[in-house]
């Protein structure tokens, strides 16, 4: 089990759009899962996906836990998810608080749809279909959007929008 670096915004490979993984039951995949488990939790993350590490792969990792990063995050097994796709979502939307390990530093209002139905593979190659509401529909958007090649930031209508952690702890912990 591996700590990953994570990459920041600026990596090429954060603008690609990742390959779909042809075979989930190799030594490399299964590695690669261990390895963002590992790095999701030390990083104190709620999700990472593989080209964050590096790896242009649709494959992520949900893991929504309560930590000092995402205090009202729901606890949550840690999912794997690969070749995910949205196949519907509602019609309205909701802005909230996010960050991202590539995004080291900054949080911003981002709108997302607040419920949408998903189909993807799990470690097992299990095929896995429901609908995702709240702050996992959310994380599953922020996450999906990796794989498209897109950050947070990409979704703001201004990228001064974002405001520094440290700005934004102290108005959620004055709110
Ligand atoms: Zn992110």
């Amino acid at each position: 089990m591996n700590t990953l670096i994570v990459l920041q915004r600026g990596a090429p490979i954060l603008a690609a759009i990742a390959k779909p993984v042809d075979k989930i039951n190799t030594d490399e995949i299964k590695q690669l899962i261990v390895d963002l488990k590992a790095t999701v939790a030390a990083e104190k993350g709620v999700g990472i996906a593989a080209p964050q590490v590096g790896k242009s792969l649709r494959l992520f990792i949900m893991c929504s836990a309560p930590n000092e990063r995402y205090p009202d995050a729901p606890l949550l097994a840690p999912s794997v998810i690969i070749n995910p796709e949205i196949i519907a979502r509602s019609h309205q939307q909701e802005l909230a608080w996010e960050g991202c390990l590539s995004v080291k530093g900054k949080r911003a209002l981002v709108s997302r749809y607040t419920s949408i139905d998903v189909k993807y593979l799990d470690e097992n190659a299990t095929k896995h279909h429901k609908t995702l509401t709240g702050f996992l529909a959310r994380i599953f958007q922020h996450e999906l959007d990796h794989l498209d090649g897109i950050t947070f930031i990409e979704r703001l209508n201004d990228e001064s929008d974002a405001i520094d952690e440290q700005q934004w702890r102290q108005q959620n912990l004055n709110s």
